[in-house]
């Protein structure tokens, strides 16, 4: 489904094709770069326009984030060829629930989801997405 959002400054949009689902990510580099889980719909595909400044953390995969305001856009998944857009940036909230949780085994033990969630270890995630 073709979803909008943006940045907060507003120097970046973007429409993505967005799946109906909700995913949180617990692992270390995801908590360091959101400050928190990573809550992320997944997308097919993401055009995004504005100038946008792009990272690789690893050879799987890159980050990217406006240069202006500082505002997380994207994770890819260079395997997977799929984009994890934060939850937050969308015109209007996803209204699908959260449905999965990776990386459970990084999760700190100060916070959880009351959701019921399917659930992935690092190594269930690697194996399954590559
Ligand atoms: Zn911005
Ligand atoms: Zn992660």
């Amino acid at each position: 489904m073709s979803r909008t959002g943006s940045c907060l400054c507003g120097a970046v949009t973007f429409e993505a094709d967005a799946l109906p689902s909700l995913q949180a990510c617990h692992c270390r580099t995801c908590r360091k770069w959101s400050g928190g889980p990573f809550m992320a719909v997944p997308c097919k595909s993401a055009d995004f326009k504005g100038e946008i400044k792009r990272f690789s953390v690893s050879k799987r995969a890159d980050r990217g984030f406006c240069p202006t305001c500082g505002t997380h856009l994207f994770f890819y998944s260079k395997p997977g060829d799929m984009y994890g857009v934060p939850a937050g940036l969308f015109d209007e909230d996803p209204e699908s629930v959260l449905r999965a949780e990776y990386f459970i085994d990084e999760k700190p033990e100060n916070y959880c989801f009351a959701e019921d969630t399917k659930k992935l270890t690092g190594a269930e995630f690697r194996a399954k997405f590559g």
